[in-house]
């Protein structure tokens, strides 16, 4: 079965072709007009979706070597994400399902951060996942295939909202995460202690009053001073996200009993996350997957997964279906 994946939930254009053989194409346009806000705006999102949106699927089809009338199914982000970034993917798939008569199925954005990891793995059930990205931060248990209890979220901001905020307070390009994890390789995670909100009953996690502290502890200090230990700054306040991330998840396996973990979300390409993961996941004996780098910012390769997922249960969308901001 050849799938399209379309995903233009919040600033990626992406199109991608999975086959029998696996992802042949994964086509990303990101939109470099926001850099300049510092943050993306919803209008300026949604117009350049319009304008890039032909010529990436034109070259996600181009790259798999594959004409639409080879196309099985077009899968396509339903939500959640920004309305209006959202219209342009859906109105865009419903065009092809229309117009080629190919069957369209809507994809929760979440869903598909989670199933990135069965591209190039085939994790067993039941599972944990900790899905940390721009917008969530979720532990979710995953008992089957679509059948998911959210058993953990942020109460305020997202794992990954926080490297970007504190990386803005420390003048580092949006999106920071990224940026963050690169300079944090050659700090010191110990130079200094951030807090650690561990709301010790339960698997919520808040990191508004990491970002508070970041601000406060920066206030006194002279730009050279912050220059000069800014490896050691971003290294201590990925420990501080990082070990609040794996001590939850740790207690996410002892909950529910799983032999399977998951990472999801871009947060997931962050080193010191990784390696904290992996570590942990030896140490109780569980199995720990990944998506491979490419697959864990936003992408259609995960939307093209996880239609093809949806397609063999059967589950398809019709004409009708429309996006939903918070899915
Ligand atoms: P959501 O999926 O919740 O709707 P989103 O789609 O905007 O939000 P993603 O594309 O999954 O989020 O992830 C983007 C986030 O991941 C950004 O906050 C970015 O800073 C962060 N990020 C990406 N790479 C890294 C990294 N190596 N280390 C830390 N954070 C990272
Ligand atoms: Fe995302």
């Amino acid at each position: 079965m050849n799938i399209l994946g379309i995903e233009s939930s919040c600033d990626d254009t992406s199109a991608a072709v999975l086959t029998a053989e696996g992802i042949k194409s994964n086509v990303i346009a990101s939109q470099s007009i926001h850099l300049k806000f510092g943050g993306v705006v919803p209008e300026l999102a949604s117009r350049a979706h319009q304008k890039t949106i032909t010529q990436t699927v034109n070259q996600a089809l181009k790259e798999a070597e594959l004409s639409l009338d080879e196309v099985d199914a077009v899968a396509v982000t339903q939500g959640p994400g920004l309305l209006g970034s959202l219209l342009v993917g859906t109105c865009f798939a419903k065009g092809l399902s229309l117009s080629r008569n190919i069957p369209l199925i809507g994809i929760n954005h979440m869903d598909a951060h989670i199933y990135a990891n069965f591209i190039d793995h085939s994790p067993e059930f039941p599972l944990v996942a900790l899905t940390v990205s721009g917008g969530h931060t979720q532990l979710v248990h995953v008992q089957s295939a679509f059948e998911h209890e959210i058993i953990g979220q942020t109460r305020d901001d997202a794992a990954g909202e926080a490297f970007d905020k504190i990386g803005k307070l420390l003048g580092l390009p949006y999106p920071a995460g990224p940026h963050m994890d690169r300079l944090a390789k050659d700090g010191d995670p110990k130079f200094h202690k951030f807090p650690q909100a561990l709301l010790q009953e339960g698997l919520d996690f808040s990191f508004s009053g990491l970002k508070t502290s970041v601000l406060y502890y920066l206030q006194d200090k002279e730009e050279d001073w912050i220059q000069e230990h800014m490896n050691d700054i971003c290294a201590s306040v990925s420990f501080a996200i990082a070990e609040v991330l794996v001590k939850k998840l740790k207690r996410a396996i002892k909950k529910t009993g799983v032999k399977t973990v998951l990472l999801a979300g871009g947060v997931s390409a962050n080193s010191m996350l990784r390696e904290k993961s992996e570590k942990m996941a030896r140490e109780m004996g569980v199995q720990l997957f990944s998506p491979k780098i490419s697959y864990c910012t936003d992408n259609a390769a995960m939307i093209a997964i996880t239609g093809k997922m949806k397609a063999e249960a059967g589950q398809f969308d019709d004409l009708d279906m429309v996006p939903y901001a918070s899915l």
